[in-house]
């Protein structure tokens, strides 16, 4: 059986799966995204997932296209079409269609809703989780307003490629102060000399991560000390552990950064076990 997609009120064959070349997201990035993981066909955190997507779509000032009821059951409806256990939902919401033009389209326009899904999977993202992966990092260059998960996602796109090409999972932003933003679809962690988790604070420039949020509570569960500070690349190299969150990668050690290793270039038991401790939440509260 092929992929599903949803695109406007319809689910397509994914092959078949268009929009319309006025579509504000393709001319504009005028559009936001969100992206759940699946545990047993059920999406994870899926609360800290809706709420960040109406503050997106709200600091846009484009409406929801549907209440969360109805998209939460729009959203199963995708993943039971697509018979995925464990996986991804992608969710993208853009502005509509209107004659190309820089300002809002007059009147009302509909906002448009792209839905696809795929299959992760579990066992090979394990075995990448036993082995750590690598991150590179380049200077910070987004616009001021990462807090909004927009579709513009170039220097997200060119920073990953970076990585890429380095043999790196991920890119981590360096702002001009020297000190780590996030990854280019990640929130960056450490685990300082101390045995203190460290990660940036959601006053900064960043996408305000579900994953760690939610992370955030298992620590605070685990009566581990945390502290929503900035660290640079060098505090990285000199810290115990370093990892990555976010609904693709869930909780994901980081064993070099540039090509030097992080404490014993392995991945240490901090984030080992913080990231069982994430799947089992995320597993229990799934919808
Ligand atoms: N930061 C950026 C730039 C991202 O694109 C993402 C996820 O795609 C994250 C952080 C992690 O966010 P979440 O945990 O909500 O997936």
């Amino acid at each position: 059986m092929g992929r599903i997609a949803y695109v406007n009120g319809r689910f397509v064959p994914h092959g078949e799966a268009v929009v319309h070349i006025e579509d504000r997201g393709y001319q504009l990035a005028d559009a936001v995204y969100e992206v759940w993981a699946l545990f047993d066909g059920r999406l994870a955190d899926a609360e800290g997932h809706f709420a960040r997507l109406e503050r997106s779509l709200s600091e846009l000032s484009i409406p929801m296209p549907m209440s969360r009821r109805a998209l939460t059951i729009v959203l199963k409806e995708a993943v039971r079409r697509n018979r995925v256990r464990d996986g991804l939902v992608y969710l993208q919401v853009s502005r509509g269609v209107a004659p190309r033009d820089h300002a809002f389209p007059a009147g009302e326009v509909r906002p448009a809703v792209v839905i696809t899904v795929k299959a992760v999977d579990r066992a090979a993202a394990e075995a990448r989780a036993a082995k750590g992966v690598s991150v590179v990092t380049t200077p910070e260059n987004r616009w001021g307003r990462c807090d909004i998960k927009t579709v513009g996602l170039l220097p997200n796109a060119l920073a990953k490629q970076k990585a890429r090409e380095a043999g790196a999972a991920e890119a981590w932003f360096v702002d001009e102060l020297g000190f780590v933003t996030e990854g280019a679809s990640s929130n960056a962690w450490i685990v300082d000399g101390e045995g203190r988790l460290r990660t940036r604070d959601t006053n900064a420039n960043i996408l305000r991560g579900v994953t760690r949020l939610t992370l955030l509570d298992v620590i605070r569960e685990e009566g581990l000390q945390v502290d929503e500070r900035p660290f640079t690349p060098d505090e990285a190299v000199a810290a115990q552990e370093a990892f990555i969150t976010g609904a693709g990668t869930l909780v994901l050690p980081v064993v070099a950064v540039d090509g030097r290793p992080v404490g014993k270039g392995e991945p240490g038991p901090v984030a080992t076990r913080l990231r069982r401790l994430y799947i089992e939440r995320a597993r229990a509260t799934a919808i």
